[in-house]
């Protein structure tokens, strides 16, 4: 399994990689209504970085990451992925969605569709894959994260860590240059955890950018480069993951690290 995931090809849209960072947040607050939901944030992420974001339920771990694919909308800052902005304008949204793959905790597979069907759907909508080329895309993906033997399935008929598996499958069809995971295990049981956990770890050493909400601390130590801390709405700590764990700055996140470790 070490090997799997070693043959991300490098999408060849962009010729402002390796100049601008993958994705830059810039000044950027969201309200819900008049509730303040993001805080003036600032972040930037190197292309290739692993980046794990934790820190309390309703902090905004979720309202971040959804911003980043313009599944929220910012209300003021700028957001840019490899170095194109996040405007309203549905062109450059299409643009900035191109480079990102997502994958969340209720994993939101097409419940009507088969797994394989769930995978091909979006090349062949999206870039117009003919059928067959969609489909050999999409077994290679599935046989990449073990799951191949379900291509004929319904997600109904497969357990949770399978489904997750499914939906990464079905994120990397599209050769996202960045990856973002919403708690993707956190809805699963423990055996599951180390499947999904283990088909991430492969795929950070594959050299795509990931920006992954989670809980799972050991993964975040082995695997992040970096790692930020949110509380209400606010970033409060980010680090290299190693200070992070070993000599984190504030009292709350040392709080923090005492619950969760
Ligand atoms: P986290 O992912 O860290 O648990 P979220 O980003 O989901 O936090 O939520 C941050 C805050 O924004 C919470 O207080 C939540 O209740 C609120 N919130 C999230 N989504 C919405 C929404 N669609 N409408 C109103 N409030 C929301
Ligand atoms: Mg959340």
């Amino acid at each position: 399994m070490s090997a799997i995931l070693s043959t991300i090809p490098s999408a060849g849209i962009d010729s402002h990689v390796g100049v601008a960072p993958a994705i830059s947040i810039s000044g950027v607050n969201k309200f819900y209504g008049g509730f303040h939901a993001l805080r003036d944030i600032n972040l930037e992420i190197e292309s290739k970085k692993i980046v794990v974001i934790c820190g309390p339920s309703g902090s905004g771990k979720s309202t971040l990451i959804r911003c980043i694919n313009h599944l929220e909308q910012h209300d003021s800052g700028q957001i840019h992925v490899n170095g194109l902005e996040l405007t309203r304008r549905a062109a450059d949204v299409e643009k900035v969605r191109r480079q990102l793959g997502m994958v969340f905790q209720s994993f939101n597979l097409f419940p009507h569709m088969t797994v394989l069907d769930n995978c091909t759907f979006a090349l062949k909508l999206a870039l117009g894959t003919p059928a067959k080329a969609a489909e050999g895309i999409a077994r290679a993906y599935l046989e990449k994260v073990n799951v191949l033997e379900q291509a004929g399935k319904y997600p109904m008929q497969l357990s949770g860590g399978q489904q997750q598996r499914v939906a990464i499958a079905r994120a990397l069809c599209l050769e996202p240059r960045i990856m973002l995971f919403d708690e993707p295990t956190s809805a699963l049981d423990p055996e599951s955890v180390g499947a999904v956990l283990r088909i991430m770890e492969s795929l950070a050493a594959s050299g795509i950018t990931m920006v992954c909400v989670t809980h799972e601390m050991g993964f975040a130590r082995r695997v992040a480069d970096r790692c930020v801390f949110m509380e209400k709405g606010e970033i409060v700590e980010h680090a290299p993951a190693e200070r992070f764990f070993t000599s984190p700055k504030s009292e709350r996140l040392k709080a923090f690290l005492d619950q969760v470790l």
